[in-house]
């Protein structure tokens, strides 16, 4: 008889090539620039990517060094970036991770991450303030193709209705579970990112997942409870639970 874990690492696995079959096997692609990503993430925050792009270009034309970004005032940085929510929150992140690079570096690039050991890179992203687990994982992953899995509400949200990770278990949490059952390989991690994403924005949507076009429906904890199950990723109210769906 197998482990729980083994149980979970083969189901996590199957899903993977269901969904690998399905949106078809990608190689890795991402912002060429590092900078780009790192910013542009810290703006993307609970906004769309039209609204992120927008912020992102206005503040560039506005202040086209990051120097100039950095020195600021700090109501002209939230102006330029209005456009991408929460921006009296975002412009301060953004000067200060300048001020840390630039402090710590003497330049404004990050490119040495990709010499650094996944651990290393790890840590020191997440050690800039404002930089969390999600942020750092995107940049590992899509500029240095590191073997990291970013978990964002999508992929949190789909792998915890299939029963991959448990009904409480948080998205940080989820990042090492799932990393212990996949292959340590990037592009791997890269298709198990991308579609479990694309899976959450078209199929399995927040409040009317469409399974009956689900290619995950046979293994599915949240289908086969008729959408009964109550988990930390999704508060679904009653009238908009799986069963009215199909
Ligand atoms: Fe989501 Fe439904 Fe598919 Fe389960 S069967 S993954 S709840 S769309």
């Amino acid at each position: 008889m197998q482990s729980p874990a083994t149980d979970l690492a083969t189901k996590t696995r199957e899903a993977h090539a269901l969904l690998n079959q399905l949106y078809g096997v990608q190689e890795i692609y991402g912002r060429a620039d590092p900078m780009h990503e790192l910013i542009g993430t810290i703006l993307s925050h609970r906004t769309t990517h039209a609204n992120e792009v927008t912020a992102y270009r206005t503040m560039r034309e506005r202040f086209p060094t990051w120097e100039q970004v950095r020195d600021a005032p700090l109501p002209d940085l939230i102006d330029a970036i209005k456009t991408a929510n929460y921006p009296e929150v975002k412009a301060p992140y953004i000067q200060n991770v300048l001020a840390h690079i630039i402090r710590e570096r003497g330049d404004v690039s990050i490119d040495f991450l990709r010499d650094l050991s996944t651990e290393a890179a790890m840590k020191w992203l997440t050690d800039l303030p404002g930089i969390g687990l999600k942020t750092a994982t995107l940049l590992l992953l899509f500029n240095f193709r590191k073997p990291v899995l970013p978990v964002d509400t999508h992929v949190h949200r789909v792998t915890q209705r299939v029963g991959l990770i448990g009904p409480k278990v948080s998205a940080e949490k989820a990042y090492a579970m799932l990393l212990a059952y996949l292959p340590q390989d990037a592009k791997d991690l890269f298709n198990f990112h991308k579609h479990f994403y694309w899976h959450g924005q078209r199929i399995c949507t927040w409040y009317t997942p469409k399974c009956h076009e689900c290619v995950l429906r046979d293994m599915c904890d949240y289908y086969q409870s008729g959408g009964t199950m109550m988990l930390s990723s999704t508060p679904v109210p009653k009238s908009k639970r799986v069963g009215s769906a199909l």
